[in-house]
C-alpha cells in the first residue's frame, strides 16, 4: 500500500498548552495519537487578542439576528477583537489540510457552543473563530474533538485531511503525469463522495497537457468541493460492487457470493463498510491486484488512526 502525507491541522491549542480560562488543559486520546502522524500549528484565540490565563468566562449571546462574544462578569464586548483576530490569522494561513479544535468554547466550538439570551441556553452554535473559518474555508475539515467521537464523522475527517495533505503535496511539485496518477489512485473514493465531481474531474485530467495551471487550479478547488458530504451506506455499497467487479475473475463462486451477501448487508445498514474494505484489501494482497492496491478507498489514512 502506499504512504501517507503527513496533514497540516491548525489545532486549539488547549490540547497542549495551559491555557483554558480556567488555568487547564485538555488531554484528548484521539489527538494524542494523531501526533504521531499528523504536524499541527497551534492558535488559542483567547490568548491571541491578549486574554490572560486564568481569565474570567467568555459566551455567545444572541443579538437578534446576530451573535456577540461577551465576557460574562464584566459585560465587555469582544466580538470586534475576535473577528479581527480570526480574519488576520487565516488569511496568513498557507497550505493547511484541515481544523481540529476544542468542542463547546465560545471561540472554538464547532456547532457544540451555548448560545444564551438573557441568561437562558436557546440553542448551540460555532464559536468565532470556528465560524470565520467556515465562512473563509467552506471546504475545509473542521471539526472539535466532541464531534469526532462519531466513528463516522472520525472517518470523514481523516480521509479528507490526508485526501488533501496528499493534494497539497501533488500541487507544490505539480506535474500532469503526477495528476494522472493521483486522479488514478482516488477514482472509488471520489466514485464514493461525489461521482458527478468523479466524472467533471476526469474531464479536467484529460486537459491537463495542454492547459496544467488552469487545471492544477480548477482540479484543487473541485477536488476539495467533492468531499462535502459523508457519503451514505448505499454509495458506499455501489463502489464495493465496482470493486468487487475488477476483481471478480480472481475469485471462486462462494468467495463472490460472500462478498455479494456482505454488501447487501451493508445496505440495510447490518454491516460496516470498513469491515467490507478490509476482506477487499486482503484479496487485493493475495492477488497481487496493482491497481487495487493503489486505490486510496482501500488505504484511506494510517490504519492506527482508525
Ligand atoms: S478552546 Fe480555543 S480559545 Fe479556549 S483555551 Fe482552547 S484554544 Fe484557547
Amino acid at each position: 500500500m502506499n504512504t501517507h502525507v503527513r496533514p497540516k491541522i491548525v489545532i486549539s491549542r488547549c490540547f497542549f498548552e495551559y491555557v483554558r480560562y480556567d488555568g487547564g488543559t485538555v488531554l484528548d486520546p484521539f489527538v494524542e495519537k494523531l501526533k504521531n502522524y499528523v504536524d499541527f500549528i497551534t492558535v488559542c484565540p483567547e490568548v491571541d487578542i491578549g486574554l490572560g490565563v486564568p481569565r474570567q468566562r467568555i459566551i455567545i449571546v444572541k443579538d437578534g439576528e446576530n451573535k456577540r462574544l461577551i465576557q460574562y462578569q464584566t459585560g465587555i464586548d469582544l466580538t470586534e477583537k475576535m473577528e479581527e483576530f480570526s480574519k488576520g490569522f487565516l488569511s496568513k494561513l498557507e497550505n493547511v489540510d484541515g481544523f481540529l479544535l476544542k468542542s463547546k468554547s465560545p471561540s472554538c466550538g464547532v456547532g457544540t457552543t451555548k448560545l444564551y439570551l438573557r441568561e437562558q441556553v436557546v440553542g448551540r452554535t460555532y464559536g468565532f473563530f470556528a465560524q470565520a473559518v467556515r465562512e473563509s474555508m467552506p471546504y475545509m475539515p473542521l471539526e472539535d474533538e466532541g464531534r469526532l467521537r462519531d466513528k463516522n464523522i472520525r472517518e470523514n475527517f481523516l480521509i479528507r485531511i490526508f485526501a488533501f495533505a496528499e493534494l497539497r503535496k501533488l500541487m507544490e511539485n505539480f506535474s500532469p503525469k503526477g495528476l494522472v496518477e493521483f486522479h488514478s489512485a482516488y477514482k472509488y473514493m471520489l466514485m464514493t463522495y461525489n461521482q458527478k465531481a468523479l466524472k467533471e474531474l476526469g474531464r479536467l485530467v484529460a486537459q491537463v497537457g495542454k492547459e496544467p495551471e488552469r487545471v492544477a487550479k480548477e482540479y484543487k478547488e473541485s477536488f476539495m468541493k467533492a468531499f462535502s458530504r459523508i457519503p451514505s451506506a448505499s454509495r458506499h455499497a455501489n463502489t464495493l460492487m465496482h470493486i468487487l467487479g475488477h476483481i471478480s475473475r480472481n475469485l471462486n463462486s462462494m468467495e463472490k457470493r460472500h462478498l455479494l451477501h456482505l454488501i447487501q448487508k451493508l445496505k440495510f445498514g447490518k454491516m460496516e463498510h470498513r469491515v467490507i474494505v478490509e476482506v477487499l484489501r486482503s484479496l487485493a494482497y493475495r492477488h497481487n491486484n496493482e491497481y487495487l492496491l493503489k486505490q486510496r478507498y482501500l488505504d484511506p489514512y494510517p490504519e492506527d488512526l482508525a
